[in-house]
């Protein structure tokens, strides 16, 4: 119906505890929680509003956890508009587990493409603190070599969080939705 906003599916992917619920928390709520908490999968639905496409509902999937149902996952893939796929910048095995993902995501959308945003989070932490993956050389791979987006994060400060999901939204090829 032309009265209602397009629906606009974002999923989030990433190993456990990079902080993919953490991200979505502080966008949704402005809020960090130091608890960790593990979620099987939890859908956010919002309204949200940019100059250049006008309002729109946002659906954000959370699938912290859901790794035991690899079926949900293959379904979520096909059917999302964008992916932020989440790693942690003090832990190298989840930017790993991103390349896999991402593979997975390109074998499962065959020619449709797939618009992904990698996320850094956890950039509050430095080199001292335990920081191991410097976001000039992630840029290099993610956005010379695969052609997709890169922004670091830190869910726990708030720093760049809007700039995550301005970044998915970005990405979504709303005209094309519509028709
Ligand atoms: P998920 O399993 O990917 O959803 O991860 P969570 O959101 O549950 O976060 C996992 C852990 O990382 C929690 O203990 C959080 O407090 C911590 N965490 C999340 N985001 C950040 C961040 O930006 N910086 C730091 N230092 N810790 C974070």
């Amino acid at each position: 119906p032309s009265g209602s906003p397009p629906t606009v599916r974002l999923v989030v992917l990433g190993a456990a505890a990079v902080g993919k619920s953490a991200l979505i928390l502080r966008f949704l709520h402005d809020r960090f929680e130091h608890k960790y908490t593990r979620t099987v999968e939890e859908l956010h639905v919002l309204e949200y509003e940019t100059p250049s496409s006008g309002k729109m509902r946002v659906e954000i999937l959370d699938t912290s956890g859901s790794y035991s149902f690899p079926a949900m996952r293959e379904l979520c893939i096909r059917h999302s508009d964008a992916f932020g796929l989440v790693y942690a910048v003090d832990d190298p095995g989840s930017f790993e587990e991103v390349r896999r993902l991402r593979d997975e995501i390109l074998e499962l959308r065959g020619g449709k493409g797939a618009p992904i945003t990698v996320v850094g989070n956890k950039a509050d932490l430095t080199v001292a603190e335990g920081r191991e993956l410097l976001a000039g050389e992630v840029m290099a791979t993610v956005e010379g070599g695969w052609d997709a987006n890169f922004v670091e994060a830190s869910a726990r400060t708030g720093g760049n969080t809007v700039g995550v999901f301005r970044a998915l939204l970005q990405q979504v090829n709303l005209p094309h939705r519509l028709s």
